[in-house]
């Protein structure tokens, strides 16, 4: 049975949720007939930085996998400085599981990828968030302790201040407050995490 065109039927007929793609993906070497074709559905990379050196990397990662002999084997996504960057992708499955290549099976793995990039997205978050809030309250914690001799509060203030409204950091604005963007957002409003001193505060009381 030759599977030609028929796989592709399937992707041509689907309007796929943003951020998630669908590929063929034809065994190169060999024979269709003995190796039919796969379909692969991925989605953005969660991330538009690498999480290890902060270099810009494409959100876009385009064809992931080759099929060889039926399993499918992912393309190398180590970055320059030797982090794996994450790619989320799975192949729609064969029949009898919910997931065949169908429309509807299609569809139903491009949501449970959607599901899984949006808790990593909110554990990544959780995570910045974390440590800004470690940041801040060892600064607040260095802001308490006594002058010395010599000291002012001014040059205390100035030794744990790291940023301002333009840089991320710990500056006080009123009250003190610590940002970071956020590496896994495009855009940029989205990708502002603020942590402020009350919070810290209230916290360490919780
Ligand atoms: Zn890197």
């Amino acid at each position: 049975m030759s599977t030609d065109g028929k796989l592709e039927d399937v992707l041509s007929r689907l309007d796929l949720p943003v951020g998630t793609y669908a590929t063929v993906v034809h065994d190169q070497a060999n024979s269709p007939e003995e190796w039919p074709p796969r379909i692969v559905v991925w989605t953005d990379r969660p991330y538009n930085a690498c999480p290890s050196c902060g270099q810009q990397v494409p959100r876009d990662v385009s064809l992931l996998v080759q099929l060889n002999r039926g399993s499918l084997e992912p393309f190398s996504q180590q970055h320059g400085c030797g982090q794996w960057l994450d790619a989320l992708w799975e192949p729609v499955r064969g029949a009898g599981e919910g997931y065949e290549a169908t429309p509807d099976g299609v569809l139903r793995v491009a949501a449970e990828l959607l599901d899984r990039l949006n808790s990593a997205r909110v554990d990544r978050r959780e995570r910045i968030r974390a440590r800004l809030r470690r940041e801040l309250t060892a600064a607040l914690h260095r802001l308490d302790e006594p002058l010395k001799e010599g000291e002012t509060s001014e040059g205390r203030a100035e030794e744990v201040t790291t940023g301002n409204e333009i840089d991320p950091g710990i500056y006080r604005d009123g009250d003190w407050l610590i940002w970071a963007y956020d590496p896994g957002e495009a855009d940029i409003d989205a990708a502002l995490i603020t942590v402020l001193a009350s919070e810290v505060r209230a916290h360490a009381r919780a």
